[in-house]
């Protein structure tokens, strides 16, 4: 089964003009009166502020070293890629000319456990991937010099609606973050999408109108475009406002500092090869300090436009410009694209209850709407989840190999993200004897889901330590399952399928973070620190795990999961606060409410 099959989101949808036009009226928050076509009103809010329409020919290119997207055959890493998959997607729906450029890695990681005498072994496997048996079309080869040798990079494009996906690749290619983030192999990933992603481009027949540039590792195709700017006649200043002006960088970290940085030694081999203008050669070569150079500290310089990635992130980002000086940042909230996500049966009951329309986007009354659901609504659309959720359980195995299925009337606990520091997996594992009795109370489960990153020897023993814990417990053992090689399909069971779900990381280190969001659209109720898109809204929306020091969050996360375990029986309780949640956040859920965002500020 494909990881997010029979969603529509892949769907070509026909749609005629007058949804169009409803499209329009939705994406928009200022009125404009008598445009009938999708170029008239991008042509109708360019002469604003943009030089160009965004139209089929001059479309919103968006850029990203991952896409989450593996019924396109690409797996991603995390919520980087998960955001450029929903955004796309969301464009689809929308009518927007919108093209996503990024590579297509010849290999994938799938990481698997196994028990080993006492404990746990696990062990990474390498899959190829081939792109002819995912819809690609072969366009054309571009070269990009590297290294002295000149590499051969094959185009080939996806056409998905509006929407389409051009890839770079190449045998040699890579998975996606092989090697070290300062070496080598990950700046000539990054060069061969910037150079080569922007000369595909051109052999697509496309100039963007916007290039999105999603996360500093996408820099060099900004700078492909001030390049050939300069080089076909533009005054050099001219071409570093115009690239500027239509570049919008999206920063998803928080601490500059915590950036590898590149050397010149290894510009002059991968970068400086690629660039025809000498003024553009000279301004790159002044922005090295120490003969080291950061690329957020470029990617400011090139772009004028620049967004966070919820409200919190955007005022906690820390980055400075080459002059010293705090950096701004524009506060889009990511969004998720809510059918891809979301059970076929919730989506049916929240357009049917006109809760959302039909662009996914909360009605002009959706709180009076929110009212109408029922708790036996809840109940009955949760179980039909389930379903769905043990379909997937039965072809992916725990830490044993063994297949589970979680019975129909049991509560469902689950922790699913990647497996990070600053996610802080072990916390519900801190007092075992609390999670053993909230577990037997309540006739529940628990499922942990997550990657370690290849190399974080530490994460690697925190993961260890907690399957040794459930292996010598006869309770844990029944009542905990650890899922290995966590992606889409299981994040979008688990979000269908649970109950309640856990989210804690440290306060201040989750940029956004969308997994929450699919819990909560899903109806399924959150116990989560206030951190990332979840603090855009007061805490009193979800079940808040609060407290000074860690110990003082761990007590708070035992009473909150013991309250959500207990709204579940409790009918009144439960109601309340699945209202709460979705009055609070389906507006920030909304994929479509952040493009509309995006455009907003574009124009
Ligand atoms: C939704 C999703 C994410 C996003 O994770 P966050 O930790 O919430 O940012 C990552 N990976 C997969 C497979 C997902 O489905």
């Amino acid at each position: 089964m494909s990881p997010v099959g029979n969603t529509k989101s892949d769907n070509n949808l026909e749609k005629n003009s007058k949804e169009q036009d409803f499209i329009i009226n939705n994406l928009l928050t200022h009125p404009l009166e008598n445009i009938e076509e999708v170029d008239d009103f991008y042509e109708a809010i360019n002469r604003q502020h943009l030089t160009h329409a965004i139209t089929k020919d001059r479309p919103y290119t968006y850029w990203t070293i991952e896409l989450y997207d593996k019924r396109n055959g690409i797996r991603g890493g995390g919520g980087l890629g998960v955001l450029a998959a929903d955004t796309r997607r969301v464009a689809e729906q929308s009518n927007v000319p919108f093209v996503l450029i990024t590579p297509f890695y010849p290999s994938e990681q799938h990481q698997h456990y196994e028990r080993d005498g006492d404990g746990f072994k696990n062990y990474t496997t390498h899959q190829p991937v081939d792109y002819h048996k995912y819809g690609y079309q072969f366009l054309d080869t571009v070269n990009i010099r590297c290294n002295n040798q000149l590499v051969s990079l094959d185009v080939v494009e996806k056409v998905l609606g509006t929407t389409r996906i051009i890839c770079i690749t190449e045998p040699g290619f890579g998975e996606l973050y092989s090697g070290d983030s300062g070496g080598d192999h990950r700046l000539y990933q990054e060069v061969a999408l910037g150079f080569g992603g922007y000369q595909a481009l051109k052999l697509a027949g496309l100039k963007p109108a916007i290039m999105q540039l999603n996360e500093v590792a996408t820099f060099f195709a900004a700078l492909a475009r001030l390049d050939e700017l300069a080089e076909n006649g533009m005054d050099f200043y001219e071409a570093v406002v115009y690239t500027r002006k239509h570049t919008l960088y999206t920063n998803h970290t928080l601490v500059q500092a915590a950036e590898a940085d590149f050397s010149y030694a290894q510009f002059e081999r991968y970068v400086f090869p690629n660039l025809r203008s000498k003024a553009v050669k000279k301004w790159l070569s002044d922005k090295f300090e120490n003969g080291h150079i950061r690329l957020s500290s470029v990617t400011i310089e090139i772009a004028e436009l620049r967004s966070g990635v919820s409200k919190l992130h955007a005022r906690v980002a820390n980055y400075r410009d080459l002059a010293g000086n705090k950096v701004k940042f524009k506060a889009i909230t990511n969004g998720i694209d809510i059918p891809t996500w979301t059970s076929p049966d919730t989506v049916k009951y929240l357009l049917d209850k006109g809760i959302l329309d039909k662009f996914y986007l909360p009605t002009t009354d959706y709180l009076e709407k929110i009212e109408t659901i029922t708790s036996e609504d809840i109940t009955t659309l949760k179980s039909k989840g389930r379903l769905l959720l043990n379909q997937t359980l039965a072809h992916r195995p725990n830490q044993y190999g063994e297949f589970i299925e979680i019975p129909e009337n049991a509560i469902l606990f689950n922790f699913k993200r990647r497996f990070v520091d600053y996610k802080r997996p072990w916390l519900p594992f801190t007092q075992p004897e609390k999670l053993k009795a909230i577990l037997e109370k309540h006739n529940a489960y628990y499922i942990l889901s997550g990657r370690v990153h290849e190399g974080d020897a530490r994460m690697s023993a925190r993961l260890h330590a907690i399957l040794d814990l459930v292996d010598k417990d006869a309770v844990l053992r029944k009542r905990v399952h650890y899922l290995p090689d966590y992606d889409e399909e299981l994040g979008r069971a688990l979000s269908i399928g649970a109950n309640i779900s856990i989210n804690n990381p440290i306060v201040g280190l989750e940029a956004c973070g969308t997994s929450w969001m699919k819990d909560i659209v899903n109806l399924g109720i959150l116990v989560s620190t206030h951190d990332g898109g979840v603090a855009d809204m007061p805490a009193d929306n979800y079940l808040n795990i609060s407290g000074n020091t860690e110990d003082e969050e761990v007590e708070s996360l035992y009473e909150r999961m013991e309250e959500a375990a207990s709204a579940w029986e409790h009918s009144f309780d439960l109601e309340f606060i699945i209202k709460k949640e979705l009055s609070a956040y389906l507006p920030v859920i909304s994929g479509t409410r952040m493009l509309r965002d995006y455009l907003d500020y574009l124009f």
